[in-house]
């Protein structure tokens, strides 16, 4: 479970102190799937960043399962930090490392014990024939596929997506979706995922933090497909519909 309490974060800006993340605090639950959405300089990076303790905030307390992360040691920080994965907007490869050297590189970063074989997660995310290719060499879905592959390596409890599917088209931000979906179902993570994009949270999400300038303005529980397909009458889906 992660638990930010009154969170806040101030940055020196140009045109003064600005209030990043303004007294934020909510829960989110083991294996969750929660959306941050709000406009563009929000603080929805920043909240994120709080739980990989990338980001300190000046005042209130990040516990990840009932541990405040701000009082780990460099040891204890670095065991924290070994549990969390993150994908990014712009993917973030090494663009002269392959695929398969990319989606390696946080083995050689932490000893891990229990990560998954690189032949599982190419599986996973369909890039076996990709495996020897370049960043430029691939396509931005493919892209993406690698950093979300490279995150699932290390067996994360948590994944952090940092608007994972803002430089993809429509149809690629699906199938991005659906592997992020996949993900969940087979492996089991919380998942935490920024995005300014409705249908991406509607898609994935059981809950979604609205963000405006730092302050949270409201928690909106998404209405599961599952319940939606429960509506077999036409008066049924008629009332869910219109
Ligand atoms: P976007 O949708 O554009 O990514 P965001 O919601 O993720 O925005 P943040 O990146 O969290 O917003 O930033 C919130 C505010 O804090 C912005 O006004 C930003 O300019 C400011 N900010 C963030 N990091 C820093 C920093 N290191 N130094 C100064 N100001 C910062
Ligand atoms: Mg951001």
């Amino acid at each position: 479970m992660i638990e930010l309490k009154s969170v806040s974060k101030k940055f020196n800006g140009q045109h003064g102190v600005l209030k990043a993340v303004d007294d934020i605090s909510l829960s989110i639950e083991k294996n969750e799937l929660f959306g941050v959405i709000g406009e563009s300089g929000a603080g929805k990076s920043t909240l994120l960043r709080f739980i990989n303790a990338l980001e300190k905030p000046d005042d209130g307390q990040v516990l990840v399962d009932g541990v405040d992360v701000q009082q780990l040691t460099k040891k204890e920080l670095r065991l924290h930090q070994k549990k969390i994965s993150m994908i990014f907007q712009q993917f973030n490869l090494l663009s002269n490392k392959t695929v398969e050297e990319n989606i390696h590189l946080p083995l050689e970063m932490y000893d891990y014990k229990h990560f998954l074989p690189m032949e599982t997660v190419l599986d996973f995310v369909v890039l076996k024939d990709k495996r020897h290719s370049y960043p430029a060499e691939l396509s931005g879905g493919q892209k993406q596929r690698v950093g979300i592959a490279r995150a699932l390596i290390t067996r994360p409890t948590i994944l952090l997506c940092d608007e994972p599917t803002s430089a993809l088209d429509q149809s690629t931000t699906k199938e991005i979706v659906d592997v992020l979906k996949k993900a969940h179902q087979q492996f089991g993570m919380t998942v935490v995922i920024v995005t300014h994009e409705l249908e991406v949270i509607k898609e994935l999400c059981t809950r979604a933090a609205v963000i405006e300038e730092g302050k949270l303005i409201d928690t909106i529980q998404v209405k599961r497909k599952k319940e939606q397909k429960e509506f077999q009458t036409y008066h049924q889906r008629a009332l869910e519909v219109l």
